[in-house]
Formats: C-alpha cells, sequence, structure tokens
C-alpha cells in the first residue's frame, strides 16, 4: 500500500482515506435558545458558562417554592421572588451578552395561602418588556409541606393562563415526571444527594389516579381549553416517555424536553432524538431548567445539540429545536 503519509509504515490515516466524514461545523457556532432555567439563581461562572457555549438567549422563571424560606407560602414571598429577578435580569445581560427574559408564575409545589392576590397583582407584571412567559406553572401531584387541594389549584393555574391569554404570552408547564428508578434508594433521612430539598416534608398525593405525573398534565390541557388559551401557546416543560404520546397525539402544544439534570429525571438527549424521529421537530425543544438548588450542567444544551447530531438528527431538524421554535413561541432571540 502506498500511503500519502510520510509516516514508517500505514497509519489509521492511510486506510481511511475513502470514508472522510462531512463534520457538522455549522453547529459549532450555532445560537441556541433555553426557554426554561432558572439562571438568575446560578453563579457568575455557571451564567458565563451560558455564554461561552453560545446561548442567544434564555428564559429566566422566577415561581419556585425552592426559594421561599416561609412555609407555607404568602403572596408576598413569591412576589418578591419576582422582584428579585426584576431587579437583577438587566445586569445579567450587561455581563453576558445574551438575552435574559423573565417567566413569571405562581408554582403549584407548595401551597400558597392568599393566592388572589398575587394573581391580582400578576397582570402589571405581564405588560413588562422583560416579561416573555407566564410560568413555570401546572397542577402538582403532592406538595411540599403543606398540601394544596386540587380544585384550588388548578383555579390558580387557569387564572394564570387566562391572563396569558389576556396577555398573549405563552405559558410554561411544569409537567411532573416519572423519575427514572436507579433500583436503589438512599436513606431516607438523607434524601437524594445532588437536589437540595428536605426529605420527610411531602405531602401525601392530591392526585389519586394511576398515573398521577400523567393525570396532572391532563388536568393542564383542560384548564387552557377552560381559559381560551390555544394549545399552541402551551410549552409542557419536563416532557417525558410518560406524557410525549399524550401530548403529541392529543393536543397541539409544545414539549420542551429538560436535559439539564438527567441524572434526576432520566430524560436526555435520545429521548429529544427519538421524539424528532416519531413526531418531527416542529413542536419540540429542549431546556436545561438549570438551578443552584440541584446538580445541573449549563452546558447540557450545547452538548445535545452535538449528541442530536451523532445519534442521527439533520441540522437543519437540531436547529428548528434549538433555535426557531423557541423564537417563534416566545418571539425573543430575534
Ligand atoms: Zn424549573
Amino acid at each position: 500500500m502506498t500511503s500519502p503519509h510520510p509516516t514508517a509504515r500505514p497509519t489509521d490515516a492511510a486506510h481511511l482515506e475513502d470514508r472522510d466524514v462531512d463534520l457538522p461545523t455549522e453547529l459549532l457556532n450555532l445560537p441556541w435558545i433555553d426557554v426554561h432555567n432558572h439562571a438568575h439563581t446560578l453563579s457568575w461562572d455557571d451564567r458565563e458558562r451560558y455564554a461561552l457555549s453560545g446561548c442567544r438567549s434564555m428564559v429566566m422563571v422566577s415561581s419556585g417554592y425552592h426559594w421561599t424560606p416561609y412555609k407555607p407560602v404568602q403572596a408576598s414571598d413569591v412576589r418578591y421572588l419576582w422582584d428579585d429577578a426584576i431587579n437583577r435580569r438587566g445586569a445579567i445581560e450587561r455581563n453576558h451578552f445574551f438575552e435574559a427574559k423573565l417567566g413569571l408564575g405562581i408554582h403549584t409545589g407548595v401551597r400558597i395561602e392568599n393566592p388572589d392576590e398575587l394573581l391580582e397583582a400578576m397582570a402589571d407584571y405581564c405588560d413588562l418588556e422583560e416579561v416573555v412567559a407566564i410560568g413555570e406553572t401546572g397542577v402538582t401531584p403532592s406538595q411540599h409541606v403543606s398540601s394544596w387541594g386540587l380544585d384550588e389549584q388548578r383555579a390558580v393555574v387557569q387564572a394564570q393562563m387566562e391572563l396569558a391569554d389576556a396577555h398573549d404570552l405563552p405559558v410554561l408547564l411544569h409537567t411532573p415526571n416519572t423519575s427514572s428508578d436507579s433500583g436503589r434508594s438512599y436513606r431516607p433521612e438523607l434524601g437524594t444527594p445532588g437536589y437540595e430539598k428536605n426529605p420527610g416534608l411531602g405531602q401525601e398525593p392530591v392526585i389519586e389516579r394511576e398515573n398521577p405525573a400523567l393525570e396532572a398534565v391532563k388536568i393542564d390541557v383542560e384548564a387552557a381549553r377552560d381559559a381560551g388559551l390555544d394549545e399552541e401557546r402551551v410549552v409542557a416543560s419536563h416532557a417525558d416517555e410518560n406524557n410525549t404520546e399524550y401530548l403529541m397525539a392529543e393536543t397541539d402544544c409544545y414539549l420542551s424536553y429538560t436535559i439539564g439534570h438527567s441524572w434526576l429525571i432520566g430524560v436526555d438527549a435520545a429521548d429529544v432524538a427519538d421524539a424528532i424521529d416519531e413526531y418531527g421537530p416542529d413542536r419540540i425543544m429542549i431546556d436545561t431548567d438549570c438551578a443552584n438548588v440541584l446538580r445541573t450542567d449549563p452546558f447540557a444544551l450545547k452538548r445535545a445539540i452535538f449528541e442530536l447530531y451523532r445519534y442521527g438528527i439533520d441540522e437543519e431538524a437540531i436547529r428548528q429545536v434549538v433555535l426557531e421554535n423557541p423564537r417563534d413561541v416566545f418571539d425573543i432571540g430575534q
């Protein structure tokens, strides 16, 4: 064999001559949008990681009960979270150059004593230019510390959807996951390492049916219909194996796969690739849900871009999922 290389004897390079691969160089610089994270709770260095890996725009979600110290929660506690995010957003953009917009919502993971006060205040927040989504919200099968009846939760979720409709904003749904089971559990008094949450404070479920995580999503979709909100304005975050078929077949909602903490919820780029293969890229997005209370990875979305390609997804579909769909729905990252 004659080798074009001046190597002492043929190397792999000589054998591989005819097997040149087209590398997806476009993906190296493809801008992307993270439609669901809590980056305002992360460190400066973590936010810099978003910028370093090409994040063009993000929706920082301010609604989680993880950050309200008092339980049960009062409206003023959640309002403080919204105001904190508004207070810091501009400086975050100026530090890191990506666009940082806000999602404000009422999360049902813990009971709020006077939610009507929040709903009343929310209308004015919806008019702010930096608020691009309502959420994350959606009924939750069981709460932390103090349970919240299903009817009350549903009313709060539907009221937010009515506001979204009135203000032409999309809604980010928090769909509950059926966490992957490693087959072994940790000492109950310690809880799950990597998820900062005191164990033993979870309450009895308020959804008794067989598949509470899926039932919760169905109740949310019903609430959207009752609120008169177009389903294309609903983005179901934490899409997974348990809810993909229902959401794709029976609704017009978008599905956003959360891949920033795969170790916890078991969803990764392979699930996204499967969904694109089966349903096409038109209603699919990816988010990181990165937050300071979780072991999360700000590089997750960039990694997923490469991983999708390796799994056989073409560049055009990847671009649609990580950039164009979020642009269209949230009107950001233009
Ligand atoms: Zn979240």
